[in-house]
This record gives structure tokens, sequence and C-alpha cells, in this order.
């Protein structure tokens, strides 16, 4: 361990306790970027590595709402702006039982270097509430995103902070979140992204992550001579994210073999069909179901993709952490070829760390699901000069996109026995850019 790695344990000890995600992240890009900081004096002058760990600010509040039989509930919501040096804080809400500060510091974190290497101006931001949509009824969820909304609106604006959606968080949540922003404020304005594009959001947005993440896929492909034809696709997950790669998948002329919940996995054995997808698509997004209840393909209660088939090509879409040592033990032992991250940070430290040693394909999240935020990006552009693209434009400026975040994920690194260590070069490119203005915007 270098002495910059034991700074940083030492300092998120002290000062970031019981805040594991946390910690797994940050020591992921140090792991990364301790030789470069070793070599260039400036960063500890600047003392870079502290203030990059410490969020810009943290806002905690209370969520009071009414539910259908007039109880009132309390749920806790937060913020968390971490880094504005590269532009507004912007980064997803995510309303999940699960969620805490440290699950949003570790988003709010990777959040700084994914806008970085998308190349627009974007800072890095995080937020959401430990509520569980689950069983709500929609006039529930509509109360409780006003109610967030109540507090959350004193602290973003389109030039300080601008909030999308994520895990649970869809463009019905984000239209009831902004029609409660409009009322209070008496402002439109692009202060949300991922709106219907019926009424200011971009087209191809909710498409975004998915098709992006397969973008990047076919580039890293591309540069080890493999084509993304025909091969078989273990995807996870059957939200926003999954099903769009998915769909981007077959359109490719891929096989899609899995798709999951948190109920378990539906395996199609030769490969998902359109028709097939859109039934899931209406199940999942539209019906809020589980894939149990699905009539296609063969179910298997409480099994991951990772063991309930096999394929060269792994996209976990679901959550953090959920591919751990043993999954990805079996993966690397059924030949994978190349894994990309839909999700945040779903591999397990372990898993992680054999992936590495395994020196295969890896795009890490920070770069492979960019698109989202990329086309969030672009809505802004939109919303700023009152205009409205289409679906092709928004699709061909993110493919194009994409290609510039694969092609800075090699910018600092070399191959190693001929393949790119994607997950250093992502952690490089963003940390350089960071680093340098923070040091050119002084101490503050
Ligand atoms: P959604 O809420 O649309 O979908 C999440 C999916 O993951 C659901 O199918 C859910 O199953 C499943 N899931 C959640 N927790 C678990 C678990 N513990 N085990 C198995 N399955 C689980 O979220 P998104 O698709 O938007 O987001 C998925 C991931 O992608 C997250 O990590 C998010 O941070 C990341 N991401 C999203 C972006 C976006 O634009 N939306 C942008 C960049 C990253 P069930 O329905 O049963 O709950």
């Amino acid at each position: 361990m270098t002495k910059l790695q034991d700074d940083i344990e030492n300092y998120l000890s002290h000062s970031h306790p019981h805040s594991d995600e946390y910690h797994q992240a940050v020591r992921e890009v140090f792991d990364d970027i301790a030789e470069v900081y070793r070599k260039e004096p400036a960063y500890r002058r600047w003392n870079i590595a502290e203030r990059m760990l410490e969020p810009d600010r943290i806002v905690r509040f209370r969520v009071c709402w009414e539910d259908d039989n007039g109880q009132v509930q309390v749920n806790r919501g937060w913020r968390v702006q971490f880094n504005n040096v590269l532009g507004a804080y912007k980064g997803g809400i995510r309303f999940d039982p699960s969620v805490n500060e440290s699950v949003l510091k570790f988003l709010g974190f990777e959040q700084c270097f994914k806008n970085a290497l998308t190349g627009l101006p974007m800072g890095g931001g995080k937020g959401g509430a430990d509520f569980d949509p689950k069983g709500r009824s929609e006039r529930e969820i509509m109360r409780f995103c006003q109610a967030y909304m109540q507090e959350l609106h004193r602290h973003i604006g389109p030039n300080v902070d601008v909030p999308a959606g994520d895990i649970n968080v869809g463009p019905r949540e984000i239209g009831f979140l902004y029609g409660h922003y409009v009322k209070l404020t008496n402002r439109w304005e692009g202060v949300l992204t991922g709106k219907s594009p019926g009424f200011g959001g971009s087209c191809g947005r909710t498409e975004a992550t998915g098709y992006g993440v397969v973008y990047f896929l076919k580039n890293m492909l591309q540069a080890h001579d493999q084509s993304l034809e025909s091969q078989r696709v273990l995807i996870s997950g059957a939200g926003t994210v999954a099903l769009y790669a998915a769909e981007k998948c077959i359109r490719e002329g891929a096989k899609v073999i899995t798709v999951s919940d948190s109920r378990g996995t539906r395996v199609f054995r030769n490969g998902m069909s359109e028709k097939e997808l859109v039934s899931l698509r209406t199940l999942k997004l539209e019906q809020h179901g589980s894939l149990e209840d699905a009539d296609c393909g063969t179910w298997h209660s409480n099994k991951t993709p990772w063991f309930a088939a096999k394929g060269a090509i792994a996209l976990p879409c679901a959550t953090q952490n959920e591919v751990d040592g043993k999954a990805m033990k079996r993966l690397i032992g059924n030949d994978l070829l190349a894994l990309c991250e839909g999700a945040n940070m779903p591999l397990t430290q372990e898993a992680h760390d054999k992936l590495i040693d395994a020196n295969l394909l890896y795009g890490p999240g920070k770069a492979a699901n960019a698109g989202g935020v990329a086309v969030s990006g672009l809505e802004r552009s939109q919303n700023a000069s009152l205009q409205s693209w289409s679906m092709d434009k928004v699709d061909t400026m993110l493919s194009g996109i994409m290609e510039d975040i694969h092609n800075r994920c090699i910018e600092h690194v070399k191959r190693k026995d001929g393949i790119y260590p994607y997950s250093k070069g992502a952690n490089l490119y963003a940390f350089k850019k960071l680093a340098e203005a923070m040091m050119a915007y002084g101490v503050k």
C-alpha cells in the first residue's frame, strides 16, 4: 500500500465512518491513480485527495406525506452536492429502502468522475430517499414526490443543481417532482432532466443509458477485433437501463439470454425476441409488475443471471454489489469475453479484483453507463435554447459521445497482454480533469 492509499484509508475511517459503499468506490479510484498522484507534487500541495473526498455539502431532510389511509408517513431525504468545479451539480434521485448517506456519497463521488468523462460541463451530485414505492398507489407516489420536492426545491436550480432519475425514479416520478417545482417556484426551467419528451424532456433520454452501454461495449469489442453480433449476452435487472440495453443488443444482432429482477431471472435459451422484450417492458416499466408473472422464457426463482445461464458478455444493470466473487468466478469460468457495467458499482470489491486479475475486457460504470447523464446534458441544452431535437439526432450524438468516452478511457493507459485497462484509464482521465480544475480554482 502506498502512503497515499494509507492516508486515504485513515481519512475515510476517521471522517466517513460506517460508509462501506463509499469507501469501496474511493478505494477503487485511488488504487488506480496512486502512482500518478505520487509523481505530481502539486496534487499533494493542493491536497487534492482529501478535498476530493469531502462533498461540498450534504442536505438531509424529513419527508412527511399522507398515505391512502390518511396515515402520516415519515421518510428521510437527501441531496449530496459533491463537486461543482466542472459545472452545476448533476446526478440522479433514487427512491429505495436501501438508500442511505453512504450509498449516496458513493454514487455522488462516482458521478463526478462519470460526468468528467462525458466532456460536458457537469459537476457531480446524487440524491434520494429511503422511500419504498413497491406496493404504493400512484397517488401515494405523487404525494411522496411532492413532499420530497417541498424541501429539495430550495437547493436546486438550472445553474446550481440539476437532478435526474435513478432506481425507481422514471419519467412518471420526474413529472410529479417537476410539476411541484413549477408550482412552488412559478418557474418553468431546466431544473430536472428525464422529463417526458412531450413537455420539456429530450427524445432518447429514457433509452440513453442502456443504449450507451451497448455503444461503449461495441467500441470496446471493436478495439480488440471482436464483434457483438451473435454473442450471448447476460443482462441483470429489468428496469430502464437493462431493458434498453437489451433492445440495443437485439438490434445489433446479439442474443439476449437473461434479464432479472429482485425475485429471480428469466432465461431465453436462444435469445429474446423484440416482441418478448416489448411485453416485458410493458410489464415492468408501465405496470410496475414482476418478471415472475411474464409469459415468455423460463423463470428461475431467486437466481441471478450469472448462475442461471452462460454467456460471453455480461451487462450487470440492476444495482450496486450485485456480482460477488463467486459469481465472477463462474462468469470467468464460463469463458467471459467482456463485462460492461450498466449499474453503478455492480461488482463487489472481490469480484472487481478477480476481473482485473483475469485481464478481460471491462467497461466500468463511470464510463459505460455515462450515456444517460450525457443525454441529460443535451436535455439541458434543449431547455435552455427552447429547442426539441429528434430521436435520430440525439441518438447520433449519444453514439458519438460514447465513442469519445471510450477513447478518453484509453488516453492515459497502454494495453496489457493486448487488453486495454479501461477501469484504470477512466479513473486516470477523470481524476486529472477534476484535479486540474480544482487547482485552477484555488483553495475553496
Ligand atoms: P430501475 O428502477 O428502472 O430498475 C432497477 C432494476 O434492478 C429493477 O428490475 C429491479 O428489480 C432490479 N433490482 C434492484 N435491486 C435489485 C437487487 N438487489 N437484486 C436484483 N435486482 C434488483 O433502475 P435503473 O434501470 O434506472 O437503474 C439501474 C442501475 O443503473 C442503478 O445502479 C442506477 O444507479 C444505474 N444507472 C441508471 C441510470 C439511468 O439513467 N436510469 C444512469 C446511470 C446509471 P425490481 O423491479 O424487482 O425492484
